[in-house]
């Protein structure tokens, strides 16, 4: 410190006659400042201060007014670090018309010391103080973090003195603050666990803020001038407090405002972005990771009998047909696949295998059975410590949330998808419909163009089906049409598109073959028709042939142009006596 030890072991004066009269404590991030507003036989002392730091304090105020100017003892709550001093101060002035000033649930507290003082409780008194002259006026800031906690604010310098609010863990003293933006992540500490609740906080802040302060004196931390107040206000107003709520028994501030932090937006991305559980398990780990050193996270979520797997070490997510008793045994499958031996049935408890520290977090549906669990897997050199599972547990939660949400989201899309399916195919033959082929053939067609490939349109038509129909019956009709779609379906290639144009009419779309390819295509699968031998229902056995036309893709301008001329060629066939395919 040095040099500036020098400068604090005076009374800084930090605007006219009022006077920082701290004392520094070394090596303590907590420090405690004391003010005076130096104003004759009617001075104010600002939270006055322990039994540590009275001795530097008082000698500094006897260097700015002989100490029985002080006539107001402001405490604007009962702590320690506040009031300890107070016996020694009134030891050496007396009692006699002075003074604490206090809210009535402070002062309720302060009499147990017995100092024989009379209390001047602002709440009783319009919230201001007359000072000979010098008004004080208080802002009622309850929980913030005293139940009757308040802040005095000096109308002539417009300064704000407060106990906790802005308040800061400043590793090095500085009496002033400097940069706002580490200003503020020292406050952020300090808030986070001394403030209840956000609601709380603003109210407060409101408060203050209608005062419109030039500058803001605070018993912790440093001093915040006028131009860094908006953006402290601004920052606090949004701050996540009330860390202490959720984790119970946990001492290390510092790592539960970063859980504190990871976890909201960890919140933030389940609750309101639309990306799969992949890619948020994917942000969920880079976040832990700013905490523990995770290294995989595998979720197995039961829908409908299928399980789900995501899994951070494979690309996307898995569907696998839920044969095992339970999910744990399907992640020590999968891991076992791996030459990794696994086994945690504990809930909520981390167990060290010989590859990870596992984390299960389980969630159950409406029956009260698994339908969910997640693994966070930790690399085995990680310590885990009790406390760390007191934040694990809270992830735990969020956890359930994620994979409840994405159960129901798979199991929509699931839905949609068998939708989908029933409205693009065709119920009797099972193939696409005319509705499917309407969606996909112009873009088939666009694509060819663009990339200029060969497009072959098939029109495939069985012969005298009429009279299939009038002599076995309407019924037999359809196993034929079942029966031919089968045969067209099984003969195909991969890239062929098939699809039930009409009646007893079928369409194939191929991209990649010229019609010549397309012909032999069509001409196997006659062969195949004509050695399979008829098709046998009950006791008869009934034969049928079929046409085809097929057209290529040659500058039509739209893909109806393209099957108009392989219907053409159809009609062709036809007409040369059927059963063969025309070019
Ligand atoms: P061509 O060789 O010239 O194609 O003669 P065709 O008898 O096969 O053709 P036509 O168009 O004269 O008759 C087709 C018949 O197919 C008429 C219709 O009743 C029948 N049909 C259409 N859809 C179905 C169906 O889903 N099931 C059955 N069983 N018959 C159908
Ligand atoms: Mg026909
Ligand atoms: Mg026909």
């Amino acid at each position: 410190m040095g040099k500036e030890d020098n400068i604090y072991k005076n009374p800084v004066e930090i605007a006219p006659n009022i006077w920082w009269v701290g004392y520094v404590l070394p090596d303590d991030p907590f420090q405690c400042h004391v003010y005076l507003i130096e104003n004759g036989e009617n001075s104010v002392l600002i939270d006055p201060g322990s039994k540590l730091t009275w001795e530097v304090t008082r000698k500094k105020i006897s260097r700015v007014i002989p100490l029985k100017n002080i006539k107001y003892i402001i405490c604007h709550h009962q702590d320690p670090d506040i009031t300890s001093c107070v016996s020694d101060l009134l030891n050496e002035i007396g009692t006699k018309d002075r003074y604490i000033v206090t809210h009535w649930r402070s002062a309720t507290l302060l009499k147990h010391y017995n100092w024989g003082i009379d209390f001047y409780e602002v709440d009783q008194n319009g919230w201001v103080l007359n000072a000979g002259g010098r008004e004080i006026e208080f802002v009622f800031t309850p929980y913030m973090h005293f139940a009757g906690n308040i802040c005095s604010f000096d109308k002539r310098s417009k300064i704000l003195f407060s106990s906790d609010i802005f308040g800061a863990f400043t590793e090095t003293f500085r009496l002033f603050a400097d940069d706002p933006k580490k200003y503020f992540e020292q406050m952020k500490l300090f808030h986070t666990h001394y403030m209840p609740s956000r609601e709380i906080v603003n109210h407060g802040l409101d408060m203050i803020e209608e005062k419109n302060p030039q500058l803001i004196a605070p018993q912790h931390g440093s001093i915040i001038s006028k131009k860094m107040i908006p953006y402290l206000i601004s920052r606090l107003r949004k701050l996540d407090v009330g860390i202490y709520l959720q984790f119970r028994g946990y001492r290390n501030v510092q790592r539960l405002t970063k859980a504190n932090e990871i976890l909201s937006k960890i919140f933030e991305q389940i609750s309101f972005t639309t990306t799969s559980v992949y890619e948020k398990i994917g942000t969920v780990m880079m976040l832990m990771n700013e905490l523990f050193a995770l290294e995989r996270v595998i979720c197995l979520s039961s829908v409908d009998g299928r399980v789900v797997v995501f899994d951070s070490f494979i690309e996307r997510p898995k569907e696998i047909p839920f044969l095992e008793k339970d999910l744990f045994e399907l992640v020590e499958k999968i891991l076992a696949m791996e030459g990794k031996s696994f086994y945690v049935r504990e809930i909520a408890d981390i167990n060290l295998h010989n590859e990870y520290l596992a984390f299960p977090f389980v969630t159950y549906n409406e029956h009260h059975s698994i339908n969910g669990i997640c693994y966070f897997l930790f690399s085995k050199d990680e310590i885990i410590s009790e406390e760390d599972k007191e934040i694990l547990k809270n992830f735990k939660k969020l956890f359930s949330v994620m994979l409840m949400k994405e159960i129901e989201y798979f199991r929509i899309q699931k839905e949609r998808n068998e939708l989908l399916h029933k409205v693009i195919t065709d119920s009797l033959t099972k193939l696409y419909n005319r509705y499917y082929l309407e969606e996909i053939a112009s873009k088939e067609f666009n694509k060819a163009k663009r990339h200029g490939y060969p497009l072959s349109v098939v029109m495939v038509d069985i012969d005298n089906f009429k009279d299939i129909n009038d002599t076995f019956g309407h019924d037999v009709g359809d196993l034929v049409l079942k029966d031919f779609a089968r045969i067209l379906q099984n003969n195909l290639r991969e890239s062929d598109i098939l699809f039930r144009y009409g009646g007893e009419e079928f369409l194939i779309l191929m991209p990649f073959s010229v019609k010549k390819d397309a012909k032999k295509v069509i001409e196997r699968i006659r062969k195949v028709l004509s050695e399979r031998g008829g098709l046998k229902v009950a006791d008869k056995t009934i034969y049928y042939t079929f046409s085809a036309g097929i057209s290529q893709y040659d500058n039509e301008r739209s893909i109806i142009e393209l099957i108009k001329r392989a219907d053409i060629k159809l009609y062709m066939a036809k007409q040369k006596g059927k059963n063969r395919t025309q070019l």
